[in-house]
């Protein structure tokens, strides 16, 4: 049997952690982390170690890292660029591999967290690795780089790529392992490294080292998907676009505007639809068919006491208003925007009247990262 990846179902919430900055005309710019619970998909699925037959690690417990991986190393294993495709082969693979880790380097155990071949088929490498990823908050220790085996998971992609390019299955399953990889573990797909990038060697080629840009992208895109949910850390509450105010006087519109307020399992109101724009922009679109603007200040009543901006869900189409810059940061980092401003989640209104509730309210204003700035799952 296979291990699937518990992600990118379009019928689901997804647990992926993201920073949106907004960036918008003016230079005003802020950010979101979005998230929402875990769910499953069909494919493509990883060979688990016991799926393939793996030998028992030499050691009864490899050591683990009690925190979540900050980066994902790519490696090509330099095997020669087969046209066996079976899944009979990729296992063939999986176990020359620990053979060799374990008889020829004295290694416990596969080097590397997870293996894939040209075939797409994905394995685990070293015991373990898979149950940490699904976790999410530790890691195995690896064997596939020197200084970071502590923090970095270690993907080995069967085939020689010097001059050679992946097949688009070995592509496509590498793409959606470091998207699963990325979204569990909190990593920003600017931190998908090639091995070369932190020890003296070839690993993984001049090609597949040139491909590593597409592939940030193309792991990014993968995210990119309908039923996006943000949550509030602090006031533990998910974000609701509502549809318009009830007082006072109802400001100018009835846009909607988003408050973080809604606990337990998040509905309509709080799910967007996110909207991939390239080069990582994106934009939501709220319940109401109304794109989330940053508006740069009120213009009524009063400008309550501050202009520090404001997200609506008001937009009838996507303009720079609309258009967020999408970045990965891990559970606990919020973004920081080019104008030097964090998306806060206020608790409460302090003017005027605190409107009809004390729900909190998502503005742009915080000039560092606190409490009131984080997001999470
Ligand atoms: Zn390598």
């Amino acid at each position: 049997m296979t291990t699937n990846f518990p992600v990118f179902s379009r019928r689901t919430a997804l647990k992926g952690i993201a920073a949106t900055g907004l960036v918008a005309a003016g230079g005003f710019d802020l950010s979101i982390v979005t998230a929402g619970p875990a769910s499953a998909m069909p494919s493509p699925g990883v060979i688990s170690c016991a799926d393939w037959g793996a030998r028992p690690a030499r050691w009864s417990s490899l050591p683990v890292v009690t925190s979540p991986a900050t980066k994902i190393l790519i490696h090509h294993t330099t095997d020669p660029n087969t046209t066996d495709y079976t899944r009979a082969h990729a296992i063939g693979l999986a176990r020359q591999i620990q053979d060799f880790h374990m008889d020829g380097n004295g290694w416990p155990d596969t080097g590397q967290h997870f293996t894939n071949t040209r075939g797409g088929y994905v394995l685990e490498g070293r015991h373990g690795s898979l149950d940490a990823l699904h976790d999410g908050h530790r890691m195995i220790e690896g064997a596939h780089c020197p200084g970071r085996n502590t923090d970095s998971i270690g993907i080995e992609n069967e085939g020689l790529y010097t001059s050679a390019t992946p097949t688009q299955a070995q592509w496509d399953s590498l793409v959606q392992l470091c998207a699963y990889v990325c979204q569990q573990y909190g990593i920003s797909v600017d931190d998908i490294k090639g091995h070369r990038d932190y020890f003296a060697t070839e690993c993984p080629g001049n090609q597949l080292y040139s491909m590593l840009p597409k592939l940030r992208e193309d792991v990014f895109a993968a995210i990119d998907r309908p039923g996006y949910h943000l949550r509030s850390t602090f006031n533990d509450n998910y974000v609701a676009a509502e549809l318009g105010w009830t007082s006072p006087a109802d400001m100018t519109t009835r846009y909607g505007m988003l408050r973080a307020r809604t606990s337990g399992n998040p509905g309509i109101w709080e799910t967007y639809t996110r909207i991939g724009l390239g080069d990582r922009k994106v934009a939501f679109r709220a319940y109401n068919g109304k794109y989330v603007s940053a508006e740069l200040g009120w213009t009524s009543p009063a400008d309550m006491t501050t202009r520090y901006g404001m997200l609506r869900a008001r937009a009838d189409k996507i303009g720079p208003w609309e258009q967020f810059t999408l970045e990965h940061h891990g559970s606990y980092t919020a973004y920081k925007a080019a104008n030097g401003k964090y998306v806060s989640a206020e608790f409460g209104w302090t003017s005027p009247t605190d409107m009809t509730t004390r729900y909190g309210m998502l503005r742009a204003r915080a000039d560092r990262v606190d409490v009131w700035e984080k997001f999470a799952s």
